[in-house]
């Protein structure tokens, strides 16, 4: 069974969000602190996705994700952020999260963000081998890998399905919206801001130079193009 780990110390809003995983389908593994959540972490390292909350008693929200980063760049993270901290989506996004799902929100659409994570998770399992060669860049879609120059460039899920979509259309001007639906889902109610977010990691983790990108050339007023 899928493993989730909900890292909450609202007691009630942990209960609600086992309840309705539960009843997804999904194994839930309960943390009310950053510790916790990461003693569970070593206990089951088969989770699929964490779900941090910010506001802890201990460790915050952040703190958690950038030490599960540390170690494993596979694992799906979504960040409860509160409506009224914009702050908090870029913050966990630049931390390493995937998504985030703000509070209020519904079973409905925390179920489908983490079974939109599972699905990249496990999308290419079933597809032969594939090397992609460009430029100094080889990214394999069997293992999901990633290296410049033969040397291993560590990305997260996310920034590896918009590297993919990048490696399979060259030198084709992508626009904000073609990346959000094909990498979050045509489903996906997030903002486009998400999709610049997580450009502006890649390029630090791919470009020679973040600020003088040659690789992922921006599209004024549309999008993005890539150019090895
Ligand atoms: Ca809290």
């Amino acid at each position: 069974m899928k493993k989730v780990l909900i890292l909450e110390d609202e007691i009630n809003i942990r209960s609600f969000v086992v309840i309705n995983l539960k009843r997804a389908g999904y194994e839930v593994i309960e943390a009310g602190t950053g510790q916790e959540a990461l003693d569970k972490l070593r206990e089951y390292p088969d989770i699929g996705v964490a779900i941090l909350d910010i506001m802890l008693p201990d460790i915050d929200g952040f703190e958690v994700c950038r030490r599960i980063r540390a170690t494993s760049k596979q694992m799906g993270v979504i960040m409860l952020t509160a409506r009224t901290q914009e702050m908090d989506k870029v913050t966990g996004l630049m931390t390493g999260a995937d998504d985030y799902v703000t509070k209020p929100f519904s079973p409905a659409e925390l179920t489908a963000r983490i079974d939109a994570l599972f699905r990249r998770i496990g999308g290419d399992n079933a597809a032969n081998a594939e090397l992609l060669n460009q430029g100094p860049f080889v990214m394999n879609t069997r293992n999901h890998t990633l290296e410049k120059n033969g040397t291993r460039i560590k990305l997260t899920q996310v920034e590896y399905a918009i590297l993919k979509l990048f490696m399979q259309n060259p030198g084709r001007a992508l626009s904000r919206e073609d990346i959000l639906s094909a990498v979050w889902g045509r489903d996906y109610d997030g903002e486009l801001k998400i999709v610049d977010v997580n450009i502006r990691r890649l390029r630090i983790k791919i470009e020679d130079d973040a600020n003088n990108p040659t690789y992922i050339t921006t599209v004024w007023g549309f999008g993005y193009k890539w150019g090895a």
